[in-house]
């Protein structure tokens, strides 16, 4: 039989009896003799609580030093998961990402793997061990630093083992039952998707869905790795995130699943208005080079040709929240060579986003989308598309109600019983 690689969350992993319910669940899978790794979060919502305690006592930790702190939370979980299976009579050797050989670029928060290196891992199995691996970091090949990935890493952490140790899918164990229709937290008539392909999965996670950390799904995607999202909570077949959600499927269940696979939201946004901005050529380019230089990430952007009157225009766009006092600065020391008016900043913004392969040859999907929330009656402030993507910038208040009115309007209610949210506080 061959390897095994599952992840287990930190909302899985919240205190002892987890931990040991979590040993059973993979001693399970060894017993039925495959050779089995595992990637673990930290417990709970440790990583928070770490954080919390790192800004008490400095404003501004050192990168490096933060990166430390972390990746301490998975280091926790994973001896204290390896204790609970050698108390069920198997034996297991924990590795920290480092250790297992997981080599990422020297980005301190947010590092890319660059290379997976398995050979401790490779020995550990051959010696009969079940493996267990401390997710979200790695090692920097250049510095030779410890990493972390990013939150929710630890999925792209699963992702990347299961591509270099060639398992045939990677398992990732969470609090519900695998990825729906919309979040189940905020729309609890939201249906379990049984298949989505890595596109749109893709642009679900990018869109704020936090059941999978999007870099898992790229790597996914990359190495064709197909995944299985489920619940550690219960025996339920998940959702399996594939190449092409529709192939295999019978003609009729093909046509249905066709045209939207969700709706997803995101808080973390916010919105840079700059006023007055005067039309000629050139201007945006200074703009958004002052931005990028500035190492600013943005989302969408918005601009309209001038009123012919005034010959200036706005220029708005959207960006981390994290990011929003950078981004004042940077453009504030340009006002007086662009001779823009003013710039507002809005951070109580809400993003909403329909997606699916289908609407690629569906006419009216927009039409659609818009009465919907027109209906809600939210105000829509900005607009973006992609092939299989329409997302809506709305006032931070109104999201909850613009996605469940989206999502009602495309028929994804579930007529069974509600949506399981096993665990985990959302934090
Ligand atoms: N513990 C880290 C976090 O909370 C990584 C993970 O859970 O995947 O972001
Ligand atoms: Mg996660």
């Amino acid at each position: 039989m061959g390897i095994v690689v599952q992840k287990y969350g930190g909302s899985s992993l919240a205190d002892a009896s987890s931990v040991k319910r979590v040993a059973r669940r993979i001693v399970e899978s060894r017993r039925q003799g495959h050779d089995v790794v595992v990637a673990v979060s930290a417990m709970g919502d440790s990583t928070d609580e770490l954080l919390d305690l790192a800004n008490e006592v400095s404003p501004l930790p050192p990168a490096r030093e933060l990166d430390m702190l972390l990746t301490a939370g998975e280091r926790i979980s994973m001896a204290l998961v390896a204790m609970a299976i050698s108390d069920l009579g198997f034996t297991a050797r924990s590795f920290t990402g480092s250790q297992a050989g997981v080599i990422t670029d020297s980005v301190h928060g947010r590092a890319k793997i660059i290379d997976v290196t398995p050979g401790r891992i490779s020995t550990a199995l051959d010696e009969g061990h079940v493996v267990i691996v401390a997710g979200f970091q790695g090692v920097s090949q250049d510095t030779k630093e410890i990493t972390t990935l990013g939150r929710g890493g630890t999925d792209t952490t699963a992702v990347a083992l299961a591509a270099a140790l060639h398992a045939d899918h990677c398992e990732i164990y969470t609090d519900v039952d695998g990825v729906f229709t919309a979040d189940p937290r905020i729309v609890p008539s939201a249906r379990k998707l049984d298949r989505v392909s890595y596109e749109e999965m893709l642009e679900l996670a990018a869109c704020g869905a936090k059941i999978l950390h999007l870099r898992c799904v790229e790597y996914a995607r990359r190495y064709d790795i197909p995944i299985h999202v489920r619940s550690s909570f219960s025996q339920l077949e998940g959702t399996w995130v594939v190449p092409d959600a529709a192939a295999d499927l019978p003609e009729a269940e093909d046509m249905e699943q066709a045209i939207i696979a969700g709706v997803a939201h995101d808080r973390s946004e916010a919105k840079i208005t700059v006023v007055g901005v005067p039309d000629k050529v050139g201007e945006a380019a200074r703009i958004f080079e002052a931005l990028a230089d500035a190492q600013i990430n943005l989302d969408m952007i918005v601009q309209n040709i001038s009123a012919a009157a005034t010959s200036l225009t706005d220029i708005s766009f959207t960006l981390p929240r994290a990011d929003g006092q950078t981004a004042m600065k940077a453009l504030a020391g340009l006002r007086d060579e662009i001779g823009f008016a003013s710039l507002l900043y809005d951070d109580k913004i809400g993003k909403i986003s329909l997606i699916g392969a289908g609407m690629r040859s569906h006419p009216g999907v927009s039409a659609k989308f818009f009465s919907a929330i027109a209906a809600a009656g939210v105000n829509i402030q900005m607009i973006s598309t992609s092939e299989i993507r329409i997302s809506v910038i709305v006032d931070e208040g109104l999201v909850d109600a613009a996605v469940a009115a989206a999502h009602s309007a495309f028929d994804l209610d579930s007529d069974e019983v509600e949506a399981v949210v096993y665990g985990g506080s959302g934090r």
